[in-house]
């Protein structure tokens, strides 16, 4: 078994999980990439982490799938023996006013968004009370502390990762499990891209620009590997937007 520490991302293959993936390998973790991508598409992320001179590996499952979670979960710990870092990172919008906003609408990005963070975890803790040690960072949102017009199913999906952030952290402090959060703000990725005047919602940030994937995975490090007695916390991570 490797010496370095393994960290798991789903959604890792572009945005903030990939830019999470990069900070983590650059301190010395090796690195599972789960995305819902197949592997080819996934290669160019696998490459740029290799060259960093950690292991990178692929699993492609849906997180939002409990059979296929536990499945690729599993196979992890066969080929690689153990997970000491968790990030809880794919998610989607599915934008609309609530009085518009179908079943379909509203079930989906709770599935995926909160529903996977069950999943996934559930897969993986047991293994890391074995171990007696882990560290699993939820992506929420700030929308997830202060809600957003247009937002109901991504806002509650994103509330109800904290609430999971903070009743894991008490359920699992003694097993020397910590659980946190970090909530973004407008991060420039593919989910942002097509916001439409960005200078207009740069305007209202105190910091006066959008964040980048980078800003973010500062904090998820420190989240994983520079703190042994952080838990329970959700992070806003917006350049001072909602103050
Ligand atoms: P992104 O660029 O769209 O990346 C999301 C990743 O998740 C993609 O690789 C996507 O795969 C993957 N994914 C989606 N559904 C999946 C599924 N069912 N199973 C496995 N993987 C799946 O988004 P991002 O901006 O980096 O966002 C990452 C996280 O940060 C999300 O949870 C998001 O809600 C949160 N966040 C983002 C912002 C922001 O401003 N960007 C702000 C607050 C919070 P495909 O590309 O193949 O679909």
């Amino acid at each position: 078994m490797t010496e370095r520490k393994i960290a798991l991302i789903t959604g890792g293959s572009r945005g903030i999980g990939f830019a999470c993936a990069k900070e983590l390998a650059q301190n010395g973790c090796d690195i599972i990439i789960n995305d819902i991508c197949d592997e080819a598409t996934a290669k160019p992320a696998l490459d740029e982490i290799r060259a960093l001179g950690v292991d990178a590996w692929f699993y492609q499952f849906d997180v939002s799938n409990d059979a296929q979670v536990h499945e690729a979960v599993d196979k992890m710990i066969a080929d690689h023996g153990k997970i000491d870092i968790l990030l809880n990172n794919a998610g989607i919008t599915k934008d609309g006013l609530f009085l518009r906003m179908d079943a379909e609408q509203w079930e989906r990005v709770i599935k995926i968004n909160l529903g996977s963070a069950y999943y996934v975890t559930h897969a993986v803790i047991k293994y890391m009370m074995k171990a007696r040690q882990g560290s699993i960072i939820n992506m929420s949102s700030i929308v997830g502390v202060h809600g957003n017009a247009g937002q109901a199913n991504y806002s509650a999906s994103k509330a109800g990762l904290i609430g999971l952030t903070k009743t894991l952290a008490k359920e699992f402090g003694s097993r020397n499990i910590r659980v946190n959060a970090v909530c973004p703000g407008f991060i420039q990725t593919a989910m942002t891209a097509n916001l439409g005047n960005i200078e207009e919602y740069a305007a209202a940030i105190p910091m006066k620009r959008f964040g980048t994937p980078e800003d973010i995975a500062k904090v998820v490090k420190f989240l994983a590997l520079d703190t042994d007695y952080v838990t329970g916390q959700a992070i806003e991570v917006a350049g001072g937007l909602m103050l």
